[in-house]
């Protein structure tokens, strides 16, 4: 299996590179997100500054982080909400199944949340015959066209106006010509409906904050809002390493992850929701639950060197820097997170046999880390997931053999100058002509070796 899955990356991965419209779509999203985030990022009195503060603030999480846990559940249970902890996939969908029964509820709406994704709730609740509507645009879009996000910040990044107008076309008749405009107010009047039936509204949260008892999430359409507070059932959920010390960590991290993400000083509607409905509010849902997901994220944490990983706070700008991801696009990865970060962690949500690929999957020129606004050295910790497979014998009989041989000829100087070049390249196309792949010429290598050639010149003197 982890055979096919790396087989698969490999193939989509060159299908993609070649791809010329595809490329030009995304270089368009990009070049916006460029222009956005560089504004965005001059509002930074010191930004540098910021980000070692963040760093900090999430390393202090990680180190204590079951007792800012705790800290959250008590708080949020004293005001009514419900936790619940679900240690993996298959876990949290029965969670959701139970309150779902509970409720006796037919419909759901959901906001965008990745650890959804994470646990294929869709899916899962379609297969037991219920109706979930995606309500942010984006994923609106994905969910019509039966797709994955393609970027887990903007993911209809891959898309232009010309093909969602096709697909509102076909499926709600409007014009092919259609505006963004009217393409948002027609997706809009049909969610507008699916809000008044939807019995639960399911949501995912970008921050858990211990000290209130509190979910914080963060968005530009409004949606989140109205799936938090239509229906009478609210469920959040959320991986563990979300949670944060304080309320008053949001003065940091709500402008570092607006920046980052889409360029804007702070997104449109940023919402604290501290359980269900008190007596004296007027709004807000009767029962509140927060399902707090681990699934894989304490393997990461056991990590002592990569549990950076669980630093990220989803902003995406490792993706949109990321020369790799900008050239294979998000669907290859065939992962919920996807670029650097998701090349990090996927190994250890998911599996490090299978996904020990895409820690390769990186030209290590390190833009992510220059970018991460929580300082993630990621492409060190890409090369320390390497260092893992190998660890762990993950790598085939074939590459240990050759890097056994390279390491005892490299080491031997008398041995590498008793073969010429013609052999070298032979030796080199025979060992590394698949791996190298067909687009690239090999490297040649000279008819005599640099020592050889210096020892000739020094004799001539
Ligand atoms: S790793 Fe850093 S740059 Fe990448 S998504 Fe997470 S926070 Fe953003």
């Amino acid at each position: 299996m982890a055979h096919n899955i790396a087989e698969k990356f490999l193939t989509d991965s060159a299908v993609k590179s070649f791809d010329q419209t595809h490329r030009n779509v995304i270089n368009i999203n990009i070049d916006k997100y460029n222009l956005a985030f560089e504004r965005g990022k001059s509002k930074f009195f010191n930004l540098d500054n910021s980000k070692k503060k963040a760093h900090i603030l999430k390393w202090k999480v990680m180190e204590n982080l079951d007792r800012y846990l705790l800290d959250f559940e008590s708080n949020f249970t004293r005001r009514g909400g419900n936790v619940v902890w679900a240690n993996d996939i298959k876990e949290a969908q029965l969670e959701i199944e139970r309150i779902i029964d509970l409720h006796r509820a037919k419909s759901i709406i959901k906001s965008k949340s990745m650890a959804t994704e994470e646990i294929d709730l869709n899916n899962f609740l379609e297969k037991k015959g219920l109706e979930t509507i995606e309500s942010d645009l984006g994923e609106f879009i994905i969910q019509l066209l039966g797709q994955k996000p393609y970027h887990f910040v903007t993911p209809a990044m891959h898309l232009t106006l010309q093909d969602i107008a096709k697909l509102f076309n076909e499926k709600f008749d409007t014009p092919l010509d259609a505006t963004a405009e009217q393409l948002t107010m027609t997706a809009r009047e049909i969610l507008r409906e699916k809000y008044k039936k939807a019995d639960i509204g399911i949501s995912g949260a970008n921050f858990i904050i211990a000290d209130s008892g509190s979910i914080a999430i963060t968005e530009n359409e409004g949606n989140a809002r109205l799936t938090t507070t239509f229906p009478k059932v609210h469920i959040a959920v959320v991986g563990i390493e979300k949670v944060i010390p304080s309320i008053h960590d949001l003065d940091l991290l709500w402008p570092l992850l607006a920046s980052h993400g889409t360029g804007q000083n702070l997104t449109v509607y940023n919402t604290i929701l501290s359980g269900p409905r008190q007596a004296s509010e007027s709004d807000g849902p009767e029962e509140m639950y927060v399902i707090l997901l681990d699934n894989g994220r304490t393997n990461l944490l056991a990590e002592k060197d990569q549990r950076q990983g669980l630093y990220c706070i989803r902003c995406g700008s490792c993706l949109n820097v990321c020369p790799v991801y900008q050239n294979i696009g998000g669907h290859t990865y065939d992962t919920t997170y996807q670029g650097p970060i998701g090349s990090l962690i996927s190994p250890h949500l998911q599996g490090l046999k299978d996904f020990k690929h895409l820690s390769h999957a990186s030209s290590l020129c390190g833009k992510c880390t220059e970018v991460c606004p929580v300082g993630i050295d990621i492409h060190k910790m890409l090369l320390l997931n390497r260092k893992e497979a190998v660890d762990q014998n993950l790598v085939s009989t074939v590459e240990k053999q050759a890097w056994k041989g390279f390491t005892y000829g490299i080491q031997r100087r008398k041995l590498v100058d008793l073969f010429g070049g013609k052999f070298k390249n032979f030796f080199m196309k025979f060992f590394f002509k698949k791996t190298w792949g067909t687009n690239r010429d090999l490297p040649k290598i000279a008819e005599k070796s640099f020592s050889k050639q210096w020892k000739e010149q020094e004799k001539l003197k």
